[in-house]
């Protein structure tokens, strides 16, 4: 365990977790109640899904248009996702808000976890976890956005990533949303509104 997250100029974490653990929606609801919060927009290959905004969710990007970014430095990671689309983090807002000593979250796959550990080993890394293995697999069928084909992938991921859960400084179960919000809320150092 470290907690060595804070540094003169912001702090930076790193949520990670398995596929449909809950880190979209647990990150939704820690910008809503915290604006103060910066959320990296991460460039992606995959087609925008319904009601996802450019430059809100994603910055859905060319396949030509995220090599230029590789090519010009300006991701501070990237990975190749569920075995389809690019997923990268923009290095230069995050590098611009850590600066003004602000407080950044990544929410990214473990590649790219691992790859801001070896850039930036002061962040702080969070690993989402669910309550059971059976849990999981129900969240994931139960939100039918993939097919089955699809499904079967990401568990795959899911269970090498859950078997590596132990490389990140703090493992956060995924039960209750409330109780996961607050304890995140407390890793991150937001203040607690008081109403
Ligand atoms: P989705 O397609 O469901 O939005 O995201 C799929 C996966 O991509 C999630 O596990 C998410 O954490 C990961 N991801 C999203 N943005 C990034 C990124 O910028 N870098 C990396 N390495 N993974 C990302």
């Amino acid at each position: 365990m470290t907690d060595s997250s804070s540094t003169s100029t912001g702090s930076l974490t790193v949520i990670s977790g398995p596929t449909a653990v809950g880190k979209g929606t647990v990150v939704q609801r820690l910008r809503a109640e915290h604006p103060e919060l910066v959320v990296s927009i991460s460039a992606t290959t995959r087609p925008a899904r319904p009601g996802e905004r450019h430059g809100h969710d994603y910055w859905f990007v060319t396949d030509d248009e995220f090599d230029q970014l590789i090519a010009s430095d300006g991701l501070l990671e990237w990975a190749s996702v569920h075995g389809s689309a690019r997923y990268g983090t923009p290095r230069r807002p995050v590098q611009d808000a850590t600066s003004e000593g602000r407080t950044v979250l990544l929410e990214i796959d473990l590649q790219g976890a691992r790859q801001v550990r070896q850039a930036l080993p002061n962040a702080q890394f969070i690993f989402l976890t669910p309550p059971s293995w059976e849990e999981l697999v129900r969240r994931l069928t139960d939100r039918d956005t993939e097919t089955p084909e699809q499904q079967a992938r990401r568990l795959e991921t899911a269970r090498v990533e859950l078997a590596d859960a132990q490389e990140f400084d703090h493992v956060v179960v995924n039960g209750q949303i409330e109780e996961t919000v607050t304890e995140l809320v407390g890793l991150l150092g937001l203040c607690t509104h008081s109403t």
